[in-house]
């Protein structure tokens, strides 16, 4: 079987000097490369009861609602991190070696000495890296062609007319490609477009879409990482507005770290309560961090087909369509998972970036990628770059981390305790926060039931229209609706506002989504996305490797006096 990786590179070293930046030009490359891998079934364009393997409806928001209620809803119920109990079996534990290896997993960088698994580059193949920008779909239609020109140069073109090619990229990638496989689909000869982009199958890249996750998250709560920022390094240590992606990675687990220690204490003793400030941390620590953090580090890498698929919606309406006609792709991807990756790309920029400088022209910069391509195959080469650079933090220093993120997290959690119910929804999208210095947030900030048109009720528990007022017992979901266990199972426990909100939302995104894919292709293409936003990226961190060489005071005590107050609380 054959993957295909399409990327841009750009020619810029030092993103954390931004000054660099404007000495000269940036210029843009095309990276395609090609995976290959006998031992797993090729993937043919039709199944065997004749089903082609794109939906000629393009992307199907009927097909992701109808999952949603199927398989989704009922999960809303539980945290992430319950849910996660559930899967414990299949996925590795939280040793010391584990968590070191979660720390360091996005460097895709060779020279870091992990993953042995997935970090075999010797079945990919550069099949050409020219000098070309990868802005519009144009762009990506031409990178296609010069790689069906290979194929038929190597006389594989049968293997384009009966099999597709997986091709993993981001998400321009993603839209430019679907693009033009659907206006191929749709206007035939008219749209200009050779018919070989058919076997095309675009997939979005797991590490792309881990990537894009963890800075997400960290953007939306940045004031809450921020406080836990300075917990930990100082006051005066500044927090860039955009940290590294090393930083925010460290921050991240830290603060799931933390609050695995503590969080049964925290829960016991706030029990069914409806606060607004409570129920925000908890949809935060509970539910969007580990769902974040393990996306590509547990659910891909393992292989864990129906873990990660709770992530990449856009992905399902594909993967419903071929489970509707059963075809063949589900089972090789689903035997196959942590190969379907962008992996492999990402450690081929990171050889040539490290191979390379910013005074190299473009020339010398195609030659090295070449070079590189060659070299890449002997063994003795890959040596050179293993185990130069990796995240160094002892044992006793990752737990001194993680009590002190758990000392944090239980005095912060007992001023929101004091201040139960004080939160106020100053107009409909702004919640004023007591326990964050009053802090004004918007709703999207808070779980799901507060962007829908019916907020949970302040004046009494149940939510549910038609409540029966029963005696039976009181559950809060983490989409932040409360209902009576009765009163939910009438619902069949779903949260029917939430479905509602949800359903709406798809429906809204995927018929605009379409709409760009059913766009002509114009004389003078645009590219429908903001360029580059890692080029202008504001890096001013400190040093990551001088935080972490800070001297650690000895706070056991303190921890052990504070876990025992907590364990009190809920004695009594
Ligand atoms: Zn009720
Ligand atoms: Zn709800």
């Amino acid at each position: 079987m054959m993957i295909l990786n399409i990327d841009d590179y750009h020619n810029i070293h030092r993103r954390d000097q931004p000054t660099l930046l404007k000495t000269h030009d940036i210029n843009h490359f095309v990276t395609i490369l090609l995976n290959s891998n006998p031992n797993i079934p090729k993937i043919p364009y039709y199944s065997l009861n004749n089903i082609p393997i794109h939906n000629p409806k393009g992307i199907d928001f009927k097909l992701i609602i109808d999952y949603i209620n199927v398989k989704f809803m009922s999960k809303l119920g539980k945290s992430y991190y319950q849910q996660n109990e559930m899967w414990k079996q299949y996925l590795s534990d939280d040793s010391y070696e584990n968590k070191l290896e979660f720390l360091t997993v996005h460097n895709y960088d060779g020279r870091v000495q992990n993953q042995q698994e997935l970090r075999s580059m010797k079945n990919s193949k550069l099949v050409d890296f020219i000098l070309h920008p990868l802005h519009n779909t144009k762009d990506y239609i031409k990178s296609a062609n010069i790689l069906f020109k290979v194929f038929e140069k190597i006389e594989q073109e049968d293997y384009l007319n009966n099999f597709v090619i997986p091709t993993i990229c981001d998400w321009p990638g993603q839209v430019n490609l679907r693009r033009a496989i659907t206006l191929r689909l749709n206007k035939k000869e008219n749209s200009g477009i050779s018919p070989q982009i058919l076997s095309i199958i675009p997939m979005i890249g797991p590490l792309h879409i881990s990537l894009n996750s963890r800075e997400t998250l960290f953007q939306k709560y940045h004031f809450f990482f921020e406080m836990i920022y300075h917990n930990l390094f100082g006051d005066n240590k500044v927090l860039a507005q955009k940290p590294k992606p090393r930083l925010i990675n460290l921050i991240l687990n830290l603060t799931f770290y933390g609050w695995k220690n503590i969080r049964n204490l925290i829960i016991n003793r706030f029990g069914n309560i409806k606060d607004v400030e409570y129920l925000m941390m908890i949809d935060l620590l509970d539910n969007s961090l580990p769902l974040t953090l393990d996306i590509y580090t547990k659910l891909f890498r393992c292989g864990f087909f129906e873990g990660y698929l709770e992530a990449p919606l856009i992905f399902l309406s594909d993967v419903f369509y071929w489970t509707l006609n059963d075809h063949p792709i589900l089972d090789i991807l689903k035997n196959n998972l942590p190969i379907f990756n962008d992996y492999f790309v990402e450690n081929f920029h990171s050889s040539l970036r490290y191979q390379t400088a910013e005074s190299n022209t473009d020339k010398q910069i195609i030659q090295k990628a070449k070079t590189i391509d060659i070299e890449r195959s002997n063994d003795g080469f890959k040596n050179t770059f293993i185990n130069t650079r990796n995240t160094n933090i002892s044992k006793v220093k990752l737990i001194s981390l993680e009590k002190k993120v758990s000392l944090f997290l239980l005095s912060l959690f007992d001023k929101i305790y004091h201040n139960i119910g004080k939160s106020s929804n100053n107009n409909n999208n702004v919640f004023e926060l007591p326990s964050f210095n009053n802090r004004n947030v918007d709703v999207k900030l808070l779980p799901l039931a507060w962007s829908t048109s019916n907020l949970p009720e302040n004046n009494r528990f149940c939510d549910a229209e038609n409540c029966l007022s029963s005696n039976s017992s009181n559950i809060i979901l983490i989409c932040g609706h409360s209902y009576h266990k009765e009163c939910l199972s009438l619902l069949n426990e779903k949260c029917k506002y939430c479905f509602n909100y949800l359903s709406e939302s798809i429906k809204t995104n995927i018929t605009s989504l379409n709409k760009r894919l059913f766009k002509p292709l114009k004389d003078n293409e645009i590219s429908e996305f903001v360029e580059d936003k890692d080029l202008d990226e504001d890096y001013n961190d400190e040093n990551i490797d001088s935080l972490l060489e800070q001297e650690e005071y000895n706070i056991n005590n303190q921890y052990e006096i504070q876990y025992n107050i907590w364990l009190n609380y809920n004695n009594m």
